[in-house]
């Protein structure tokens, strides 16, 4: 492998230009100038790839697109929609949710992480919403995160799919990762990278970014060993392993 530069490029803030890299080999894994221009061609080339991005967890209103949230935190979705297809069938509206006991509840979950918490969080915003929301789902975000269990997160998602509200961008840990690798953030909390994401994409596409990211997650970029051979942003992604031998996501070699 040819090492042009002992730093991996990073694409800029828009003000600030990348410097050029002095070295005819290195066509792959090189980002565009600014961020806002390389978040553009990733939004472009993963829309070609994932053409039917959208969130895959299944839920048919808008309380039970919050409980399979609140259920999907640290759990796959798949997991959780395999939870829920009995879980909607035995409840109807928040005030079952809220009138059942917490051990019953609870064993209904039981294969899902941290299903004791999780339990108690969909008893207890469920009881609020039908306290203070006239049963149902808010369409703020500070209402939204005072729900038990919800964070901004949470309330992102439902914000999107349930109120058609995009005030955000949803940040889960493939979002966080891929954004790290492919250099549209240095940040590592959800919360900085939300905001570094929100300043470099265009608002037209903070829904879209976040499903396509995460279908890239699953699909190439993945936490271990992700196919850079076979990655339709290869080109253009400063983490790309025949180029770089740093993954931007750790700040750490390759394994
Ligand atoms: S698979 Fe490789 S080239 Fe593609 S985005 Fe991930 S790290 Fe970059």
């Amino acid at each position: 492998m040819v090492i042009c530069s002992p730093v991996v490029p990073t694409p800029r803030a828009d003000t600030e230009l990348l410097k050029s890299v002095e070295c005819p080999e290195r066509r792959m894994g090189t980002p565009r100038e600014t961020r806002s221009e390389q978040a553009e061609v990733v939004v472009d080339r993963l829309e070609a790839e994932y053409p039917d991005s959208t969130i895959s967890l299944r839920y048919s209103n808008r309380v039970e697109l919050l409980i399979a949230v609140v259920l999907s935190a640290q759990c796959t979705d798949e997991r959780v929609n395999s939870v829920t297809a009995d879980l909607f069938e035995k409840y109807d509206g928040p005030e079952e949710y809220a009138a059942t006991d917490q051990e019953e509840l609870a064993e209904d979950l039981n294969s899902v992480t941290y299903y004791n918490n999780k339990a108690q969080y969909i008893r207890e915003a469920c009881q609020l919403i039908v306290d203070e929301h006239d049963g149902d789902v808010p369409d703020t975000m500070s209402e939204l995160t005072e729900l038990p269990g919800v964070g901004r997160k949470t309330a992102n998602v439902v914000l999107q799919h349930g109120h058609d509200i995009v005030e955000g961008i949803v940040v889960d840990t493939h979002v966080q990762r891929i954004a790290r690798r492919l250099g549209l953030t240095e940040e590592n909390r959800p919360e900085k990278i939300e905001a570094d994401l929100m300043e470099i994409v265009r608002d037209e596409h903070w829904q879209a970014l976040t499903h396509l990211l995460i279908d890239h997650g699953r699909a190439t970029c993945t936490a271990r060993n992700p196919d850079c051979s076979d990655c339709v942003l290869a080109e253009v992604c400063p983490s790309e392993k025949g180029n770089s031998d740093i993954d931007l996501a750790s700040g750490e070699p390759w394994s």
